[in-house]
């Protein structure tokens, strides 16, 4: 091994349990050029399944709290064949335009400007 952790920075199962994988001050191993740059988020699951409602839902806070730690936005969620198309990751099941949209809604708002 080359010291790096293998693989993704968080997994999330199906129940929704957030589990904590290669520390995000790491660089993972699962975007091969965009490693450097990128945080990897695996959800649990089969190729042709759906995630579930309470994968979503982590996986929303998730993003959220990485907007707060990195500045992450909508349009920097990708799907893993967006960039890697050997993958044959995502499933036919996982809409990325679905979480933007959701990742959008969640961002904080800021503070009302004072008038
Ligand atoms: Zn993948």
């Amino acid at each position: 091994m080359d010291g790096r952790y293998a693989d993704v920075h968080f997994t999330i199962r199906r129940n929704g349990d957030l589990l904590d994988g290669t520390p995000t001050f790491l660089q993972g191993r699962h975007a091969d050029d965009l490693d450097p740059c990128s945080i990897g988020v695996s959800l649990a699951g089969r190729h042709h399944e759906a995630p579930t409602p309470e994968q979503v839902d982590t996986l929303i806070e998730l993003c959220v709290r990485l907007h707060g730690e990195f500045g992450i936005m909508p349009n920097d969620l990708r799907a893993h064949d967006e960039f890697w198309p050997a993958a044959d990751c995502v499933g036919p099941m996982v809409r990325i335009a679905r979480f933007r949209r959701l990742f959008a809604e969640h961002l904080p708002r800021p503070p009302e400007m004072a008038a």
